[in-house]
């Protein structure tokens, strides 16, 4: 998977300006995040307009992290990525709607993993009252490595996908301009003009318009439900300009804005400061440092609501690493999505090994089959937002501790994938610059609207490129670990 610029990658000199360029172009193109020191300002620092000892003008936005080069990807696993999205898609929406497939997959989980307990309870609750939504938005993102078998042909395995504030997608759609012009600072001036166009944030508002209007109520509102520490705000722009630019007004709330200001009338409608809201768009509420009490109100409050919430409580579920495992059982797939066998086909040659550590005889034989060789092997808990997982030792050490106690049955087992990597440079504020052997992960967003039964919009709108180095097991770009790219296809 070499790429046609390892030529000039020793070039110390060529890199160095190439780098300048870079950070340039990615300032100029808006490839931007607020500092963790300021995660909550885009203008100069709260402390220095306060005239104290900081002086004048900290920084308080910088460029995002990002890979000086664009790195190779197999054009035909690229594309299997891109073909498999839609039906990724529909199984999500599938699961969602499937109350018993998500009771019993998750019903071991549910007993030890208070999070998703409380996820579920309120699931149970909104269905038992009847569910007052009936436009139904999803925005995921399917996450891929490229797994080399031992003929060292790359193979698209699956890591998972997030089915809840799937990030970078309007980041993304920056860099293509970045690396383009990288390339030809680089004298790589027709390897730039094959980098393929990617705006995944044009895409994301397609679907989030497409729910508002179906909504119907010309006069109601986007509400993007955000993080107390809204870091990767310029992310979350990209797609609320292209709503604006649609004339479809925006609102930036925090869940405790809901419980203070949030009410339902009589039809359920959801109203915050007497503003009707037609669709929310959660981009927090997948962890539980998100939630306190009142924000576990909040969000039953908007669950209870006729808006359209990107995602429901049920496909927030559909997205959990219990039911990633489960899709992979023998059968599961033509269940869940009857007479579609060309689409379970596509999905499940995307699967990874995965496993179950319930209690019983089948769990009992997978924790020891992992204690053995626990290089072979990623340790999940049912958690979003990287940096959860466990490799190794660790997996070996923490399994073995828990491997008589129920405790075992929060997590699930997989294959760990091993790719090819290559070497690249990643660029990030303070940091000096040189070079790292590095791994990608390849994102692919998918975006649908139901309405009722019926699906009105099906599509994949876009793709994510992280990469990071290869020291580093687990972890994103929020998490500080990878950096967003541009896939170059080979
Ligand atoms: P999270 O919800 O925290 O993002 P992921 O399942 O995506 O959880 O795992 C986080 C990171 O760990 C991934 O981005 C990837 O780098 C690494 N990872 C996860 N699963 C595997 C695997 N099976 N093999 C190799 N690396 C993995
Ligand atoms: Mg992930």
């Amino acid at each position: 998977m070499a790429a046609p610029w390892d030529d000039v990658l020793r070039d110390k000199s060529a890199i160095q300006e190439a780098a300048w360029v870079a950070v340039d172009a990615a300032l100029l193109e808006g490839v931007l995040m607020r500092t963790e020191g300021e995660p909550n300002a885009s203008d100069v620092s709260a402390r220095a307009r306060s005239r104290d000892a900081f002086g004048p003008g900290q920084a308080v936005v910088n460029y995002a992290p990002f890979t000086l080069l664009p790195s190779a990807v197999p054009s035909a696993l690229f594309e299997q990525a891109y073909a498999v999205q839609q039906d990724f898609n529909l199984l999500v929406d599938a699961i969602s709607q499937n109350k018993e497939f998500l009771e019993h997959t998750l019903a071991s989980t549910v007993k030890v993993d208070d999070f998703t307990a409380r996820l579920f309870r309120i699931h149970m609750q909104v269905l038992e009252e009847g569910l007052a939504q009936s436009v139904f938005l999803g925005i995921n993102r399917s996450d891929y490595m490229f797994d080399c078998g031992v003929d060292g042909t790359p193979a698209l395995k699956q890591i998972e996908i997030n089915t809840i504030a799937a990030s970078f997608g309007g980041l993304t759609s920056r860099t293509v301009a970045v690396h383009g012009r990288v390339l030809k600072v680089l004298g790589k001036s027709k390897e730039a003009s094959r980098l393929l166009p990617n705006n995944p944030s044009k895409g994301l508002a397609l679907g989030i318009a497409k729910a508002w209007e179906l909504y119907g109520s010309q006069s109601a509102v986007v509400m993007f439900l955000v993080e107390e520490v809204q870091r990767n705000i310029f992310d979350q722009r990209c797609v609320e300009n292209e709503l604006w630019n649609r004339n479809i007004r925006v609102i930036r709330k925090r869940f405790r804005d809901v419980f203070e200001k949030g009410s339902l009338d009589d039809a359920k409608r959801l109203y915050m400061d007497g503003q009707e809201v037609a669709v929310v768009y959660y981009r927090e509420g997948y962890v539980p440092k998100n939630y306190d009490q009142q924000n576990w109100e909040a969000r039953l409050l908007l669950e209870r609501s006729r808006a359209v919430k990107c995602p429901d409580i049920a496909t927030q579920l559909a997205g959990t690493k219990k039911v990633q495992q489960e899709l992979s059982r023998p059968g599961t797939l033509e269940r869940l999505l009857p007479g579609r066998a060309e689409a379970v086909a596509r999905i499940r040659a995307t699967f990874a090994g995965l496993y179950s550590l319930d209690m019983g005889e089948e769990g009992d034989k997978i924790a020891a089959m992992a204690i053995a060789d626990p290089d072979r092997f990623v340790l999940k808990p049912q958690r979003e937002g990287g940096g959860n997982n466990l490799y190794g030792e660790e997996l070996r050490q923490v399994l073995e501790k828990i491997r008589d106690s129920p405790e075992r049955t929060s997590y699930i087992l997989m294959d760990k994938i091993k790719p090819q990597p290559a070497m690249n440079y990643l660029l990030r504020a303070h940091s000096p610059l040189q070079v790292s052997e590095c791994i990608s992960e390849l994102g692919i967003f998918g975006v649908y609207v139901r309405q009722g039964k019926e699906m009105v919009m099906n599509k994949a709108a876009g793709h994510l490129l992280r990469t990071k180095a290869i020291e580093h097991a687990d972890g994103g770009v929020a998490a500080g670990v990878a950096v967003l790219d541009t896939p170059y296809l080979v």
